[in-house]
């Protein structure tokens, strides 16, 4: 009789991958208690303790079945560069697909930027990560673990999140809006609603579903242009979505949730910076309760645009605000190394 070899494939379920309601649920089931999952919660998010041999207030049994059902990571923090005031994360998923974060170090916290997905399929023109398609969706637990995996690197405590990274949030609605529950939750990251900001380049449907979501948290509008014309060629998505349809959506968001809006712009040379630009821009957003953010335009070796001139930054920045409209420079970040959306991720790919 031939051998018959029985492989046992053992599935072991990500922790990352439950709420904390999820975890009671899961240790109930499993003939454990509510305050068990208080315990687990907290050697793991507030003592940053990953490896459950650890937990010492734990029974040996429940160690041993943590340790027999559940993993603790699923990513991999390949590489870091560090700046003053950056730290660039490339990290790469059970799948061997590669995602990347930014840590900003101001004056006033810690703020990470993370990725929903991995590549983007918006296509906008000045976006290293729009290069390189949309593979997938990042799961719930792979944005939880890029939180987790900083903190516990650097030991720190990251104070906002702005969701920001490679893709586009809006294209994971479900999974992102679970996450922003998450980090929220005191049992977790704790961090505070109005430390959470997602930005869409502008999926109308999903504004206004965001804006009937009961949660606290910020939008900002990546709007790059002051002209239908000039957005429909930076960016894809304004052919699915108008300026007009936008600027619906986010008088909707705002009279919904009372709540101030960001408007990104991004600053490209004899592009989108010219004066009559900016008065356009004041135009559009007259009225609203809305900020600006004025972003200087991260150049790479590989960029088709250019970064403004300082003076010219500087004259847009002025005909806003003589227009009454609020707004700001944002500070650069991290020049020195790969810093902005997807050049990290895109220099691994190449190689
Ligand atoms: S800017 Fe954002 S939405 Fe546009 S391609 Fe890049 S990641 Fe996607």
């Amino acid at each position: 009789m031939p051998y018959v070899i029985i492989y046992m494939v053992i599935h072991l379920k990500n922790f990352f991958d439950f709420t904390f309601l999820e975890f009671i649920d899961y240790l109930e089931k499993n003939g454990y208690k509510k305050y068990n999952a208080l315990q687990i919660f907290d050697w793991i998010y507030k003592k940053r303790e990953n490896n459950f041999d650890n937990m010492s207030n734990l029974s040996k049994n429940l160690r041993f079945f943590l340790k027999n059902n559940l993993k603790l990571n699923s990513l991999k923090i390949l590489k870091y560069e560090k700046s003053i005031d950056t730290y660039k994360f490339l990290f790469q998923l059970d799948d061997k697909e590669y995602i990347e974060s930014v840590l900003m170090i101001h004056n006033y916290g810690k703020s990470v930027c993370i990725s929903t997905q991995v590549g983007c399929n918006m296509g906008c023109s000045f976006c290293e990560s729009g290069k390189l398609k949309k593979r997938r969706n990042l799961n719930f637990y792979e944005m939880n673990e890029q939180l987790f995996l900083i903190e516990i690197t650097l030991n720190i405590k990251i104070n906002s999140v702005v969701l920001m990274g490679i893709g586009e949030p809006f294209d994971n609605y479900e999974n992102v809006l679970k996450f922003i529950k998450h980090i929220n939750d005191s049992k977790t990251f704790e961090i505070g609603a109005r430390h959470i900001t997602v930005s869409t380049c502008g999926i109308v449907p999903k504004i206004i579903q965001f804006s009937n979501e009961e949660i606290q948290a910020n939008l900002a509008i990546s709007l790059h242009a002051s002209n239908d014309t000039l957005r429909n060629k930076l960016m894809k998505i304004n052919k699915v979505y108008s300026i007009k349809e936008i600027m619906d959506s986010l008088k909707y968001y705002i009279k919904k949730t009372n709540r101030r809006v960001t408007i990104e712009y991004l600053l490209l040379c004899n592009i989108n910076d010219y004066d009559y630009n900016a008065f356009e821009l004041a135009n559009l957003l007259k009225g609203l309760n809305v900020y600006v953010n004025l972003i200087p335009y991260n150049e790479t070796s590989k960029s088709i645009y250019q970064k403004s001139k300082k003076v010219q930054i500087l004259k847009f920045y002025d005909i806003l605000k003589k227009n009454n409209i609020n707004v700001t420079i944002r500070k650069e970040f991290g020049k020195e190394i790969s810093a902005a959306c997807g050049q990290l991720r895109s220099k691994e790919v190449d190689k």
